[in-house]
């Protein structure tokens, strides 16, 4: 039997939206990934995960809530109108679509149990409607579906639709599971995810080759590895110290991390978060396919919007670039790119991960023809510290973020934030934030959210704790989209406060760090205020409470000074 009905995936959903213990979520994933027929284990840890499509596949359904509710309708015969009143009921468009589906008169004689392949192969036909009429095909796909789902499955597959599949499982625990289903080191399946981002390609790998297998799994030219990570040093001096008194220094450009994967005629290019973006900048990747001189490769680089006379602008104008879906060419124009390269993964066949950064970086000046667009990271090796001063003082004139420092005999540890790289940046930086609750104005405001609770990461509790209210900086669009986007992210609340789901972050500037009784943290910022939507950020990539009583060691320090 090489199929399976969806109702047993509905049915895992439901169990794991009924407890809070990982270790049973765990189990309960486990289980189902142990009875999961070969054919179906490349897709069902995406489903498990609320995903059609890992997050790097370029497909996306494109399905809205709108859309949704005409397929339920068309699938039930209830009218529109009503499922959207019965979710302004229950507040939840998984639970009206279930009550659509109970209400619906019968079931036609034709009806076809839903099995998970024909679920995920009608989702890839709905992802891949493009052009004239294809919101009329989406819509046609997913009616079919719903016609023959039984409401509880039909509660999960809107979810899954929207993307809004609440159950807790995340990453760590699908690692943890696969490695529990098929009796393999969590550590290997950790590894062979963080190479080649791919819990599909993980579990089947797992379950059929076992720990060798695991341990063989390389990194491939289109499938993206998980990016490698630097700590922070105080100072350029400290940098050269911690790296046993030689480094190399290199710029550290403020703009958006790629990764480049050239494969002949094709280039993808995946964001920090390793999202496919190749399509919202053809001019880079034009320029690529001139500037790379091997076949296939895979490099990393800093993208970075250029102004007049070259000078480097914010990151935001990097990301504008990247959210672009329409018109792109128009913002060629307006925002120019230019892409600084910092190292190379893999050439021709070879992967370089573990070779020295040092010979990397050779690696890649022999394969990049610069151009205009593409250029090095401007380095420096040195082991005299006053250089270095100079070159750091020289990159922030020159408006850059500050410098990183490499090991020269490091090598590349994906999804690693060890201290082979060092990032040395003027202090009282801003901090990277998560929005875990909010509440609502007063007045002409009643309808918007208007202030923010914000919380720092804890690594080790997993839990987000709060730093500080943030009210200003905010334009009034701002408050309409943050509105928007946070709504479906409550979860509780009382009188005008609401708690939000600990998923946006945002850059938070403020006056000083100040010790403080009143939150958990033991930290309170003084006078925040909200500078941009860090949309590059997962929650677990903001700023941890350590780094904020590092930076509130280092105000005192600095306070001490002067
Ligand atoms: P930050 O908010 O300071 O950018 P981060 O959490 O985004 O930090 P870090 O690991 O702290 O990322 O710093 C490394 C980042 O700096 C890289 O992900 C990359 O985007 C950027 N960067 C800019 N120039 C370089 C460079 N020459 N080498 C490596 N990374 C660089």
């Amino acid at each position: 039997m090489s199929d399976m009905r969806y109702s047993e995936l509905a049915e895992l959903y439901r169990r794991l939206e009924k407890t809070t213990l990982k270790t049973l979520k765990t189990k309960f994933v486990a289980d189902f990934l142990k009875k999961t027929p070969d054919e179906l284990l490349e897709i069902v840890p995406y489903l498990i995960l609320g995903k059609v499509f890992p997050d790097w596949d370029e497909r996306e359904l494109g399905v809205g809530e709108k859309l949704l509710i005409k397929a339920v309708s068309m699938a039930t015969g209830v009218p529109e109108r009503e499922i959207e009143n019965s979710v302004r009921d229950t507040g939840d468009l998984g639970e009206s679509v279930a009550l659509a589906l109970k209400k619906k008169k019968q079931r036609s004689f034709f009806s076809q149990p839903l099995t998970i392949k024909r679920v995920y192969d009608t989702l890839v036909k709905v992802a891949e409607a493009a052009g004239e009429g294809s919101q009329d095909r989406k819509m046609k796909y997913l009616a079919n579906l719903f016609m023959d789902a039984e409401a509880e499955e039909g509660k999960y597959l809107a979810r899954t639709v929207l993307g809004t599949m609440r159950t807790g499982v995340a990453e760590g625990l699908m690692r943890d599971a696969i490695a529990e289903a098929f009796r393999v080191k969590a550590e290997l399946v950790e590894r062979a995810y963080m190479l080649t981002s791919d819990f599909g390609y993980v579990a089947k790998v797992a379950k059929l080759e076992g720990n060798e297998g695991l341990s063989r799994v390389r990194i491939q030219v289109g499938k993206p590895i998980r990016p490698m990570l630097a700590q922070n040093a105080a100072n350029v001096k400290e940098a050269l110290i911690e790296m046993g008194g030689k480094a190399a220094f290199e710029i550290k450009y403020d703009g958006a991390r790629v990764q480049v994967h050239r494969d002949g005629d094709r280039v993808v290019v995946y964001s920090r978060r390793l999202e496919n973006v190749t399509k919202s900048i053809p001019d880079v990747v034009s320029a690529i396919l001139e500037s790379i001189k091997v076949e296939k490769a895979i490099v990393e680089g800093e993208l970075v919007a250029v102004g007049e006379e070259g000078k480097p602008r914010p990151f935001q104008y990097v990301l504008r670039r990247f959210r672009r879906k329409y018109n792109i060419e128009e913002m060629v124009e307006k925002i120019p790119l230019e892409l600084n390269l910092f190292d190379v993964l893999y050439v021709d066949g070879e992967a370089l991960i573990d070779t020295p950064f040092a010979e990397r970086r050779k690696k890649l000046e022999e394969i990049i023809a610069q151009s205009e667009r593409i250029k090095l990271a401007e380095q420096l090796v040195t082991d005299n510290a006053e250089e270095a001063e100079k070159f750091y003082q020289r990159a922030l004139e020159l408006g850059h973020e500050g410098l990183m420092a490499k090991r020269l005999d490091s090598t590349y540890e994906p999804g690693n934030r060890g201290k082979k790289w060092l990032k040395i940046k003027p202090t009282m930086e801003d901090l990277d934030l998560v929005i875990i609750g909010a509440e609502w104005g007063e007045g002409r405001r009643a309808h918007l959210l208007g202030s923010f609770l914000v919380a720092a990461y804890d690594p080790h509790s997993g839990e987000f704790v709060p730093v500080g209210k943030v009210g200003s900086g905010f334009t009034d669009e701002d408050l309409v989209e943050f509105t928007k986007m946070l709504k479906p992210l409550i979860t509780g609340g009382e009188g005008k406060y609401v708690e939000i789901e600990p998923k946006v972050v945002i850059q938070v500037t403020y006056q000083e760090i100040q010790k403080s009784p009143k939150y958990k943290s033991g930290f309170a910022l003084r006078f925040p205020r909200y500078v941009a939507l860090r949309e590059d950020k997962s929650p677990e990539e903001a700023d941890t409470i350590e780094r904020i009583a590092q930076l509130y060691e280092l105000q005192e320090r600095f306070k001490a000074k002067r």
